[in-house]
């Protein structure tokens, strides 16, 4: 059995976005990211936009109340009845214990963990690149490197919590998009 309830990890500049959106595709379920969310409340001019928005800028994680309620409104919507993939969602571990009552009230649990490695400054180069294509605010260098440290601080021992529950797989997220995919589909067919 494919496993469907699926949370991606991975440092900013890993792929987890065009990754996210494959497998979601490949598995017919939603893929969720709390990111795209949020950007797009900004551009849309919603309150919750204007709340978020000097969190998202500087690279800085969006308290917890605020994301927590967004992913569990997200959740009560009908297209996750039969999984689905969560781009950007636990960023720490207060947010996976969220999650868990989340899950928990419905009967149901985070099925796999995957963790996209890859090198640091590869991801760095990737970005500023990204920068220039997409113009986000926070793809400048300073606002890069402090999203890195976010991550290494917070967001690394989300990956360590599914690791001690034997959830985590981690996938090498070198090479091109279809290997990269490929790796990932052959991972979450394997059964738990
Ligand atoms: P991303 O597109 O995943 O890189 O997210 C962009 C920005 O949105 C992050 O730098 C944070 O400011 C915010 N963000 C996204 N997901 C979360 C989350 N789970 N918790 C808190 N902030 C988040």
């Amino acid at each position: 059995m494919t496993r469907r309830r699926i949370v991606l990890l991975g440092p900013p500049g890993a792929g987890k976005g065009t990754q996210a959106s494959r497998i979601a595709e490949h598995l017919a379920i939603p893929a969720i990211s709390t990111g795209d969310l949020f950007r797009a409340n900004i551009s849309g001019g919603t309150e919750l936009g204007r709340t978020v928005q000097e969190y998202t800028s500087r690279g800085a994680l969006v308290p917890d109340s605020v994301t927590n309620a967004m992913v569990a409104d997200r959740l009560t919507h009908q297209d996750v009845t039969d999984g689905f993939l969560l781009d950007g969602y636990p960023r720490n571990v207060a947010q996976v214990e969220e999650l868990d009552t989340l899950l928990a009230a419905r009967g149901q649990d985070v099925q796999v963990a995957v963790e996209l490695t890859v090198d640091v400054d590869a991801v760095v180069a990737r970005l500023l690149q990204r920068a220039q294509v997409e113009g986000r605010e926070d793809d400048t260098e300073p606002v890069i490197r402090h999203r890195m440290d976010v991550y290494a601080e917070q967001t690394a021992p989300v990956a360590a919590v599914y690791a001690q529950r034997g959830l985590l797989v981690q996938v090498d997220g070198l090479g091109s998009v279809d290997e990269v995919t490929e790796r990932l589909l052959a991972v979450l067919d394997q059964d738990a």
